[in-house]
């Protein structure tokens, strides 16, 4: 973190860093549960890029992707004036990350689910990631119904 943030970007940085708790994350949980699917880890720290969720056994992971962080083409993202290079230049690195973490882990073997924060907003966008999550756990066992 370059010393030369104000105050308030700083502690808009740390609250960013530890947001792993904010709503669209829930909202994922909450509907996966709704799935009736069980036996996720959240966060683990042992896969590569330490997934939102992560199914083991299924080896799906699946991580939602902070429109401003990650860099979401569809989101109008305005960077704040101050230090606009030193938040871009943090966003691509996201970027490069999440697509490297990505082929890691399918290199290993793991299917990868990568949602948008805003998806998590939208009905209809719902549906479909539901699907898609459903496409890649075929095992009946994870299914209480
Ligand atoms: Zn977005």
């Amino acid at each position: 973190m370059p010393d030369n943030l104000s105050p308030e970007d700083r502690i808009r940085t740390m609250r960013a860093v530890k947001s792993q708790n904010t709503s669209p994350e829930r909202r994922l949980r909450a509907m996966l549960a709704g799935m009736g699917l069980r036996g996720w880890r959240v966060n683990p720290k042992d896969i590569v890029g330490k997934p939102d969720i992560a199914f083991s056994r299924e080896r799906l992971a699946i991580f939602v992707d902070g429109c401003f962080w990650h860099g979401c083409p569809e989101c109008n993202r305005s960077m704040p004036e101050d230090n606009k290079e030193y938040w871009s230049r943090k966003i691509e690195r996201n970027i490069q990350r999440d697509i490297s973490n990505t082929e890691k882990l399918q290199v290993d073997g793991w299917k990868v689910v990568r949602i948008w924060e805003h998806q998590l907003k939208k009905r209809g966008d719902l549906k479909h990631i539901n699907s898609i999550i459903k496409s890649f756990i075929i095992k009946p066992t994870l299914w209480s119904k």
